[in-house]
């Protein structure tokens, strides 16, 4: 069913379909931080989340999207979104994005992580272990904007509050650290259900434009992708990968949300996002 907008919106049970599309990404990205040490290559990070994948059943979303060669995108530090799994092997000290689509029975489900890569896996929370403590304040800020982005769902009446959410959390968090990220506006979050990409778009800045009004069944990636520099990309010669004009490290970080009659729900999220949108004054509905 779709609204004047030509926005899908989701039954109950589409929805819980896409739950479980979003629970094998999950699990993928797992995986894949589990897995991941110095020394493997970007393809071995595809390789992992290829097999979760296809021992349950599910179809990578990505694979063969527009002619993209594998099932998960891999971007290294400068690169923002849309890297392709190859023979770069991983060092410490890299910023590692992963984005990772899964269709269950025809419905979607996407999302990206960022981490520090360490000596035995990603790091974790306390950025002084990074090599450069900036790049792990860069990923939780980037994260950190992601779940403002997803809580202002709940609440919000109108599309545009989200990308306001977003920009809002990043100035935040960039005033915490001294330093001024940049927003890639260029890419942009996305509805999302019996295709990957649906309208509307979602932006990560604040616009006048207030957007379609939000209803229950529709279901959104919410993805910001914030770099340490200026925030402006270009597309290198493999007519995929996207880097940051500067060189400047970016992050990105994406979760697929379904607005239910009685609140949101994270898709991707094991917890439906329990945990860290309660830290926002935010219940979710369990599925
Ligand atoms: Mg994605
Ligand atoms: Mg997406």
């Amino acid at each position: 069913m779709f609204s004047r907008e030509r926005i899908e919106l989701k039954s109950l049970d589409e929805v819980r379909v896409m739950r479980r599309a979003g629970l094998v990404v999950a699990d993928a990205l797992d995986a894949v931080r589990a897995a991941v040490r110095p020394g493997m290559t970007t393809a071995d990070l595809d390789a992992v989340a290829a097999k979760v994948i296809a021992d349950v059943g599910a179809t990578p979303s990505f694979l063969g999207y527009q002619g993209f060669p594998a099932t998960v995108c891999a971007s290294v530090n400068d690169e923002v979104v849309h890297g392709i799994p190859g023979p770069r092997a991983l060092e410490v000290g890299d910023v590692v994005s992963v984005d990772c689509g899964a269709i269950v029975d025809g419905w979607h489900g996407d999302s990206a992580v960022t981490f520090v890569l360490g000596p035995d896996g990603p790091l974790g929370l306390d950025a002084a272990a990074a090599p450069d403590p900036a790049d792990a304040l860069l990923v939780r800020a980037t994260e950190a904007a992601m779940w403002a982005g997803i809580a202002a769902l709940a609440s919000a009446q109108r599309l545009n509050e989200v990308g306001a959410a977003v920009e809002a959390a990043v100035e935040l968090a960039g005033e915490a650290a001294g330093v001024e990220y940049g927003i890639v506006e260029g890419y942009v979050g996305h509805g999302i259900g019996s295709a990957m990409h649906q309208p509307p778009d979602v932006v990560n800045y604040r616009v006048a434009d207030r957007g379609p009004r939000l209803r229950p069944g529709m279901c959104l990636a919410i993805e910001p992708m914030v770099s340490r520099g200026a925030g402006t990309t270009r597309v290198l010669d493999d007519d995929w990968t996207v880097v940051t004009q500067d060189a400047a490290r970016a992050a990105h970080w994406e979760h697929t949300v379904a607005i239910l009659p009685d609140g949101i729900s994270v898709l991707t999220a094991r917890d439906g996002g329990a945990e860290r949108l309660a830290a926002l004054g935010v219940d979710v509905v369990a599925l």
